[in-house]
């Protein structure tokens, strides 16, 4: 297969809630000059704006629930035409198989597909002993995980997401194993994912570098 970095354009980025998803997503951004789409921090972007599609969703992110996929799908199509030139990178979506069918479908009519999925396999310990911890920006979608009072990008107050509490992730936890891991099985079927194991607690920028050694070897494969 011929890939290079140059060829390296639309990235997948699948991790747990708390698998430090967020802090890769800012190294990949950067690292391999991609736009990022979190689609779970536009989402606490519109609740936070009151917007009619915040509103709906709120209804579905305060109970834990994935958004439905003709709201989220549509999001996604959009931000994807109109960005059709540049590297990007999509962090929390595609989050089920069929959402990873419908954007396989149209990547496809603009003659584009993904081309590389990153997998943070955290172990559930490890997320475990984060969640508690874990803060987001309400207006610019980063997430710390030292309990930071203000947001270290933007200075707006942080606040604890309504779905950390424990049965709320206990839930989101689950639907991960069930409805997203399929998506990296998915696109491991098609030799697209690069699995990074995380055992022990670290330094972010340990991980980071173990994902671009990864991603490097991925291009030579
Ligand atoms: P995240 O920040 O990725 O954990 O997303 C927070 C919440 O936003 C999720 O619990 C869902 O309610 C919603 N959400 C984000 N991405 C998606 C998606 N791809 N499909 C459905 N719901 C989503």
């Amino acid at each position: 297969m011929d890939r290079t970095m140059k060829t390296l354009k639309r990235f997948v980025l699948v991790g747990a809630p708390a698998s430090g998803k967020g802090t890769q997503s800012s190294f990949l951004s950067e690292k391999y000059d991609l736009k990022p789409l979190s689609t779970g921090a536009l989402l606490r972007a519109e609740v936070a704006a009151q917007s009619p599609l915040g509103l709906e969703a709120k209804k579905y992110m305060d109970a834990a629930q994935f958004v439905p996929d003709e709201v989220v799908n549509g999001i996604v199509a959009q931000w994807l035409g109109n960005n059709k030139d540049c590297g990007c990178l999509l962090d929390g979506y595609p989050r089920t198989v069929a959402q990873a069918k419908t954007l396989d479908a149209n990547l496809e009519k603009m003659g584009l597909g993904v081309d590389i999925v990153v997998y943070l396999n955290v172990s559930p310990e490890l997320i475990e002993a984060r969640m508690l911890k874990r803060k987001a920006c309400p207006k610019c979608g980063e997430t710390t995980r030292n309990g930071e009072e203000l947001c270290p990008k933007c200075g707006t107050p942080m606040i604890v997401r309504t779905d950390d509490n424990p049965e709320a992730f206990a839930k989101r936890r689950k639907d991960y194993e069930t409805l997203t891991l399929p998506v990296v099985e998915h696109y491991r079927a098609q030799g697209k994912v690069v699995q990074i194991d995380v055992t022990e607690e670290g330094e972010p920028e340990v991980v980071s570098a173990r994902i671009a050694s990864a991603v490097a070897a991925y291009c030579q494969a």
